[in-house]
């Protein structure tokens, strides 16, 4: 298993595995068969990113669901199932999914953080009007 004799755009040795039988990596390689092989990966990866993009675009022009604005534990949950919905459905990528759970565990850690508070304040005001 021999290192790829071709250079990256820096100058520097390519160092990447050989394909078998060739001085050449995948990316070096001027056959014509490889060098399509390698336009079709492209290609795949190009048109990836563009159905990603498409999909947050979709995303950002939904229409308001029932559990916008997000103001309670009720709404958070409605949100975590339109999330796990739309992964299902294939409407949202799992990129997003996550980033999406991730805020929304965020905000039920505050909507908590905030009713403790509200308790607590309420319980101090009950036993320090029994003075
Ligand atoms: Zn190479």
């Amino acid at each position: 298993m021999s290192q790829c004799s071709g250079t990256t755009a820096d100058g520097k040795p390519c160092g990447v595995r050989c394909l078998v039988g060739q001085p050449w990596c995948f990316n070096h390689a001027p056959d014509d068969e490889v060098a399509a092989q390698r336009d079709e990966a492209r290609r795949e990866g190009g048109r990836a990113r563009g159905i990603q993009l498409t999909r947050a675009a979709a995303v950002t022009d939904f229409e308001e669901p029932e559990w916008w604005p997000l103001k309670g534990t009720g709404e958070v949950r409605g949100a975590f199932a339109w999330t796990a919905r739309g992964l299902a459905r294939g409407t949202i990528d799992a990129r997003t999914a996550n980033a999406m759970a991730a805020a929304l565990r965020g905000l039920l850690d505050a909507i908590k953080d905030n009713e403790a508070d509200s308790r607590l304040r309420s319980l101090e005001a009950a036993l320090g009007g029994r003075k």
